[in-house]
């Protein structure tokens, strides 16, 4: 059994098509990427040879890039550390609910 893999994110306002690419490179620079997202396309992108906890983490990741960019604060982070606040946001919620299953199922019952 491998990673769930997810076909779409449904972030309410807008679905966005997932998808998962063998080699992620960004593309200004050819730098490797974990992660993309393009609001123009609906689309996420994710490295596929991710282990399974780095690519949840990823996800996150990218689902805090839509939020923060669509409803419209992506000038109230200092450009160079709206990487670092993500990733932050990205690792601190995939601890808070692995270390507090409770909040999963309280979530739930909303
Ligand atoms: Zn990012």
């Amino acid at each position: 059994m491998g990673t769930p893999k997810l076909k779409r994110i449904d972030f309410g306002a807008a679905v966005y098509k997932v998808e998962y690419v063998e080699r992620l490179l960004a593309d200004d620079d050819n730098e490797k990427l974990r992660g993309q997202i393009s609001h123009t396309e609906c689309l996420v992108s994710l490295e596929e040879s991710l282990d399974p906890q780095d690519q949840f983490i990823t996800t996150l990741h990218e689902c805090f890039h839509y939020y923060i960019s669509q409803y419209g604060h992506s000038d109230s982070i200092n450009p160079n550390r709206l990487e670092g606040v993500i990733n932050t946001l990205a690792v601190g919620t995939t601890l808070l609910l692995r270390k507090n299953p409770a909040l999963i199922t309280m979530l739930q019952e909303l």
